[in-house]
């Protein structure tokens, strides 16, 4: 298979699945910065209106608390006896038992001395030093505490004291201040109320410092660590002007960002998540789809690629579904192979046929090559190798072998007298003859003019000289026509008695021939001498 990046289905994937990615990608980015920009606005906005809250709040629970002083120093029968009666002294101690948080309750002359007090603490002592003495005297207020032992009797657990100071009234004269200094537990309360509706407390805190910078109350919700690192805060502030608008304290409202910004971090997180998800689903299914469109084409180029290797029979795979392309595709491939397969047999065919006649044309060759034109019979060349072929087997079985050499008497007489083309007709016709008498396994070929040898298989010299006589008598009667009668001489060799090969075994016979021919001519002569007529 194809490397991952070089096949068609690689490259569909990377292709797509980089497409895909990068879409993803940007989409999923704005769509995350859009949702997630605009929820922590959203939740600034619900901070900084949470501040206006957390200061209405404030502002009610220190007036509510300055009314009901404030409907106590007015009420004049209260004071009819005194400062220090048992009215004021039993008022004092209600008030306190009252309070959740219990601070100090005091009531001070216009001199300022305390003139009754809870648990008779500080009587005696003198507030008229104090900044907030005077204003008092006129008007309802809540100050903050810097003598250290009014603040020993307010304020529980280090908080910072307060006193809320009204004045003594007896119709429109001002008798003295009715002082509780008491700590913030008013202010948790308050707060508690606003922070309930409140979408995230985590790490909350709301602050108030006076007009110098000094703090005064720190409400700090779960999770706030205070003097510690918790990330970068979101501190929105106002000013807070008290619950008669003449303070010009300072209201901080702190939040670390990320929880500020949680649900937009989360919703984020789950856009992200979603991008996510989609992408591997959307991967998924382009790798799913590739698979799928490459399946076709990469089945196709196998089977060519086989095809090319020479597997000409491979089966092209048809599909009848799918892009109309491949199909094509397909069946132009199987139609090649067919029409390949077609070639290459019509090639095979032609080429058998063709070694065919080459083979019969070499057959023909190699028989005209052995064989004589004029007689038809075996020429010298045909006849040597299987006189060879002969004399082996012969050896083999201890039979012998005769060879007679014959040849036409006068015959340049012949040709002289009646023409080449009556000789060639009686050479023919001598052919034909012996041809016929020496049918079957013996030899018979013309190995010259008008020359010729027999080679008699099995065949001992006493019966091939006998048979030599026979014939040499036959031809002697036979009509040749147009020349009446023609004498053969015959000169006869046996293997027997000569050991060497077929070119002995003719020498032999020729020059018992040539003893013949010297002898007189029509007649036989054996190898070792001449013969005599059985
Ligand atoms: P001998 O009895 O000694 O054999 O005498 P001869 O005349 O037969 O022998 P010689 O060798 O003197 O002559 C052979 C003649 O055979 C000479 C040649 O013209 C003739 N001859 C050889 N081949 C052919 C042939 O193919 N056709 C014809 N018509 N004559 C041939
Ligand atoms: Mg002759
Ligand atoms: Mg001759």
């Amino acid at each position: 298979m194809a490397p991952l990046h070089r096949g068609f289905r690689g490259r569909t994937r990377l292709l797509f699945t980089g497409l895909a990615l990068v879409t993803l990608l940007l989409f999923t980015g704005l769509l995350h910065t859009l949702v997630v920009k605009r929820l922590q606005r959203t939740a600034e906005t619900e901070q900084l209106a949470l501040l206006d809250k957390v200061d209405q709040a404030l502002r009610q629970a220190a007036r509510a608390r300055l009314q009901v002083l404030g409907t106590l120093g007015d009420a004049a029968t209260l004071w009819s006896t005194g400062l220090d009666s048992h009215e004021a002294q039993d008022l004092v101690d209600r008030l306190q038992r009252s309070s959740r948080h219990p601070g100090w309750l005091g009531i001070v002359d216009l001199q300022g001395r305390i003139r009754t007090a809870t648990g008779g603490r500080l009587l005696g002592h003198r507030l008229s030093d104090e900044t907030w003495f005077g204003s008092g005297l006129r008007s309802g207020r809540l100050e903050p505490i810097d003598d250290p032992l009014l603040r020993s009797v307010g304020a529980a657990g280090g908080q910072h004291a307060l006193a809320f100071v009204v004045p003594i009234r007896r119709g429109s004269e001002v008798l003295g201040l009715l002082v509780e200094v008491r700590g913030w537990d008013w202010a948790d309360a308050a707060l508690e109320s606003v922070l309930a509706g409140s979408a995230s407390r985590q790490g909350l805190s709301v602050m108030l410092g006076d007009g110098l910078g000094r703090p005064l109350y720190r409400h700090a919700e779960l999770g706030s660590t205070p003097g510690r690192f918790a990330g970068p805060l979101l501190v929105e502030r106002s000013r807070w002007s008290g619950p008669d608008d003449d303070l010009d304290w300072l209201l901080v409202l702190e939040q670390p960002r990320r929880e500020v910004h949680a649900d937009a971090d989360q919703l984020g997180g789950t856009v992200l998540l979603a991008g996510l998800l989609f992408g591997l689903v959307l991967v998924g299914g382009i790798w799913w789809s590739s698979a799928r469109l490459a399946r076709p084409v990469e089945r196709i180029a196998a089977a060519a690629q086989r095809i090319a290797e020479g597997h000409l029979d491979t089966a092209i795979p048809q599909f009848d579904r799918g892009s109309a392309e491949f199909r094509a595709m397909s069946r132009a491939i199987a139609t090649m192979s067919q029409r390949l397969i077609e070639a290459q047999r019509v090639l095979e065919e032609e080429v058998r046929a063709r070694t065919a006649e080459l083979e019969d044309a070499n057959a023909r060759l190699a028989h005209l090559a052995d064989t004589d034109q004029l007689t038809g019979l075996l020429n010298r060349r045909g006849l040597e190798p299987r006189l060879a072929h002969t004399l082996a087997l012969a050896r083999r079985q201890q039979s012998p072998v005769s060879v007679m050499a014959l040849d036409i008497d006068h015959f340049k007489a012949v040709n002289d007298q009646h023409g080449h083309a009556t000789g060639d007709a009686v050479l023919r016709e001598l052919g034909r003859w012996l041809g016929q008498r020496f049918r079957g396994t013996d030899l018979c070929a013309r190995t010259g003019g008008e020359e010729f040898v027999l080679v008699l298989i099995d065949s001992p010299g006493s019966s091939a000289e006998a048979l030599a006589w026979h014939i040499v008598r036959e031809i002697a009667q036979l009509p040749m026509p147009g020349v009446g009668r023609i004498t053969v001489s015959i000169g006869l060799a046996e293997s027997g008695r000569t050991a060497g090969d077929g070119t002995e075994l003719l020498l032999a016979a020729d020059a018992a021939l040539y003893a013949a021919k010297r002898a007189g001519r029509n007649r036989v002569v054996g190898a070792v001498g001449p013969a005599s007529p059985g």
